[in-house]
């Protein structure tokens, strides 16, 4: 049934056309792009994508949490369905490539499979994911998808969600039918995504793909550290109880500890809120946003821990008090050991440098990687920089990333035969 032509290639000016035409969606003065999900210019790429995967001669499909897909239908019986995509969805003033790259290199393998009259053993399916980057709830789409979008990451108590409520009306997304975006997960039989790496480690490997061996975990604290608001001027230098002096000292130390002891590990504090935040007053209360990252469970269990307990060592010993409370935790995810051996076999044949790598940033691939077999294909980001205007890739490291995943797509189906 299915003819795999071996040398079959992705059409790189039809792609780079659709690079872009799709880049003056939401472009900025300096040449970034601006297309925060749910907003006109978020809207205005989804109607773009949709009359491309139309003018392509494929079934656009929607879903009740918004994700816009592609589908190249396949005629065997019983077919599950093979996913490949990203997100459209950017940044404020972010690039060009984050997101964009898989979804239309997604469309234009859907393009070269379709003009050489393969039938795939699967439905292929492009898929953009809706809010993927966390303007209104990070993985707003692939948590619908698979089933763990919550109430509480539409409805939190703790904010006043009805601005997100209202951009998710005014794109046709009605709260009550979340749900029914949910896909029974043995519909599928994998997710593939192409995405640029945003940071520097191909580029100074010189590398050409990077083979995703999984997403870190993520976990976010808020530590308060609380101490006395007394008068700056008159309290006695020992009798001071500032909370801001030790928390300045936390972070300092947060920082010593990841650079001595866990290299692979990432901290960071976002945020220092002070209160009652004059210049005469001793700081009463300070208030810190934490962020912990790392490819192994126990290990970020550990940080976690050790922070909490560093924190605690600091606060005795400024005479406070600290108190933690979790913000937010995303498990670490492990891609399909299978799908990275094909993808590094792909390469060699393709005469490809590749070499396997955590991502640090987080993908909806790894919201997909728990419920059906993942692979992340990187490809380099000049100077590692990204969300910002000057991200770049090399247009011959879109073609390759591009090809890796056409290849990965004609593999499987020769698999499945
Ligand atoms: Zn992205």
């Amino acid at each position: 049934m299915v003819a795999i032509v071996p040398k079959l290639q992705i059409n790189s000016l039809r792609l780079h056309t659709d690079f872009t035409e799709l880049a003056q969606i939401g472009h900025t003065a300096n040449g970034g792009i601006s297309r925060v999900a749910l907003s006109n210019e978020d809207l205005e790429a989804r109607a773009w994508f949709a009359n491309q995967i139309e003018e392509a001669g494929f079934f656009v499909r929607d879903d009740e949490v918004g994700n816009l897909s592609g589908v190249l239908p396949s005629k065997a019986k019983h077919a599950q369905t093979l996913l490949i995509g990203s997100h459209l969805d950017t940044v404020p003033n972010g690039g060009q490539y984050d997101g964009a790259i898989g979804v239309l290199a997604g469309l234009e393998c859907m393009r070269a499979i379709s003009d050489a009259g393969i039938d795939l053993p699967f439905h292929l399916e492009v898929i953009s994911f809706t809010d993927e980057e966390g303007w209104w709830q990070s993985f707003f789409g692939s948590m619908g998808l698979t089933g763990t979008l919550k109430s509480h990451h539409i409805n939190d108590a703790q904010q006043d969600n009805a601005a997100f409520r209202a951009a998710l009306y005014r794109a046709g997304i009605l709260v009550s039918e979340v749900d029914r975006a949910i896909r029974p997960m043995d519909d599928l039989c994998g997710y593939l995504e192409l995405h640029i790496e945003q940071s520097a480690r191909l580029e100074q490997a010189r590398k050409n793909i990077g083979v995703i061996t999984g997403v870190v975990g993520r976990s976010a604290y808020v530590y308060t550290f609380y101490g006395e608001g007394t008068s700056a001027a008159t309290t006695h230098v020992n009798d001071r109880c500032d909370a801001l002096q030790g928390a300045a000292l936390f972070i300092t130390k947060m920082h010593a500890l990841i650079a001595e002891e866990y290299p692979d590990g990432i901290v960071n504090c976002g945020n220092i809120e002070v209160q009652p935040g004059t210049f005469n007053v001793i700081p009463a209360e300070a208030r810190l946003r934490v962020e912990c990252r790392h490819q192994d469970r126990t290990t970020l269990l550990e940080i976690e821990s050790r922070l909490v307990e560093m924190a605690h060592t600091i606060a005795d010993t400024y005479r406070l008090s600290v108190k933690v409370e979790e913000m937010y935790k995303r498990e670490v995810a492990i891609m399909d050991e299978h799908l990275m051996t094909l993808i590094e076999g792909i390469c060699d044949e393709q005469h490809l440098s590749h070499q396997r790598m955590v991502s640090y940033a987080g993908h909806d691939a790894q919201i997909l990687s728990p419920f059906t077999p993942t692979a992340m294909i990187f490809i380099p980001s000049k100077d590692g920089i990204s969300h910002n205007p000057r991200e770049y890739t090399e247009w011959h490291d879109v073609e390759n990333g591009a090809n890796v995943l056409l290849s990965t797509i004609l593999r499987l189906a020769s698999e499945k035969v």
